[in-house]
């Protein structure tokens, strides 16, 4: 088996505002075996110097869609299977080369994905998933428009849908457990209005507060939580009422509503590059103008409520919820949480507490015995420059996915 071991490294993993200097780790069998400020010994180990090196637990981004290869979400679930897989293979491929080893997809991609990449058939993050988002008929999943009568179970099974549709306590129970039962690791509705979907305004609640309880309920019974795509305040206060455990987006947040959040124990996952991304370029790839008109109802409450979230001390993980041909600005979340956030924080949202999220605490999002090797090295420090993430991987020699170089460029 093969042994790896980083030398002389200084980590940044979100714990501390200053590197831990001189670090030795360990790697085996794809895991983290020993992690030491004497130096390690071990026979035949590939031996790697970081003098002057930043080593990092691979970055975990908590709001993707791999599934998105389009920013025209109604065109997107019409696409075969076949492609819509192929193309999320890029994607993905795109988003290890960025250094972020784990992703939670919130909407779109199934166990056939998940189970490709843990096959090795092709190279990407780990994929934490919830199958299909839950939405109600004109909600943020339904992509059918004013005149499109199509069924509204139509898209429940293509691989190119982010969502299914459900209505009705029973609806959103049969759906809940159909997710779970097809691997499922969370559930995520659709429980407020949306940009990219064409006949619900940002205002509008989705699912009554019964639907959402009772999905709350499905999920606790499956060992998990909920999360729900919120935007307006009234929205995010009705769904941590009803049990949501992880608020996605959060714009419109009020600091009264910040403080039942943390309260309760929420979590919050900001995505602000991608109204960013759709604001400079949404049109250009195909967002279509009902939607190219919400983008600012949403955009520009953005950084204040970063600073609503952190002075409440709700937890933030990481999200870019990009969509099609922006997924190359995936790492600009960094820079943009940096304006407001301490760049610890930042870092922190993308490690130590994604991975709490993820259900997967000591195992991803950290440099401790026990976790999977995934590591980044970065040619400088990111806790004073947070820049140094962005770039598609370009300050970033290095990037080991369980214990494998998926990059290696240090000995070039
Ligand atoms: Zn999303």
């Amino acid at each position: 088996m093969s042994i790896t071991i980083f030398q002389n490294a200084s980590i940044v993993d979100g714990a501390s505002a200053v590197p831990r200097e001189g670090v030795n780790v360990l790697v085996e069998d794809g895991h983290i075996r020993e992690v030491s400020d004497a130096p390690l010994r071990a026979k035949d180990a590939r031996v790697v110097d970081l003098a002057g090196k930043v080593l990092m637990p691979g970055l975990i981004d908590c709001h993707v869609h791999v599934i998105a290869s389009e920013a025209n979400l109604g065109r997107n679930a019409l696409l075969p299977d076949s492609l819509v897989a192929a193309h999320a293979s890029v994607i993905m491929r795109g988003m290890l080369m960025r250094g972020f080893t784990t992703v939670r997809d919130v909407g779109g991609a199934d166990f056939g994905l998940q189970q490709a990449v843990e096959e090795g058939l092709f190279e990407g993050p780990r994929l934490v998933i919830c199958g299909k988002a839950l939405s109600q008929t004109g909600g943020h999943c339904d992509f059918r428009g004013r005149y499109d009568v199509r069924d509204r179970h139509a898209f429940d099974r293509k691989l190119g849908s982010l969502g299914r549709i459900c209505d009705g306590l029973s609806e959103v129970r049969l759906a809940a457990r159909e997710e779970i039962k097809a691997g499922a690791q969370f559930i995520k509705i659709m429980a407020n209005g949306g940009v990219a979907s064409p006949t619900d305004p940002i205002a509008f609640m989705g699912f009554s507060r019964e639907e959402v309880t009772a999905i709350v309920e499905e999920a606790q019974n499956a060992q998990t939580y909920v999360a729900a795509h919120l935007y307006t305040d009234e929205a995010i206060r009705r769904g941590v009422e009803c049990g949501v455990h992880s608020v996605e987006h959060a714009n419109l947040v009020t600091a009264e509503t910040a403080k039942l959040m943390a309260e309760k124990g929420a979590f919050a996952c900001p995505t602000l590059v991608t109204y960013e991304a759709l604001k400079s370029e949404g049109a250009n790839y195909g967002l279509p103008e009902s939607s190219v008109a919400k983008i600012d109802d949403v955009r520009l409450a953005g950084l204040r409520s970063l600073e609503i979230l952190h002075s409440a001390g709700v937890t933030m993980v990481y999200g870019s919820d990009l969509l099609g041909a922006m997924h190359r600005h995936q790492s600009e979340e960094f820079v943009i949480r940096g304006r407001v956030l301490p760049a610890m924080d930042v870092i922190r949202s993308a490690t130590l507490d994604a991975a709490r999220l993820c259900g997967m605490d000591g195992k991803i999002g950290c440099i401790a015995p026990g976790a999977y090797a995934d590591l980044i090295v970065v040619d400088g420090n990111p806790l004073d420059d947070l820049a140094l993430l962005t770039g598609q991987g370009r300050s970033m020699p290095a990037i080991m996915k369980e214990g494998r170089f998926v990059k290696n460029t240090l000995d070039a």
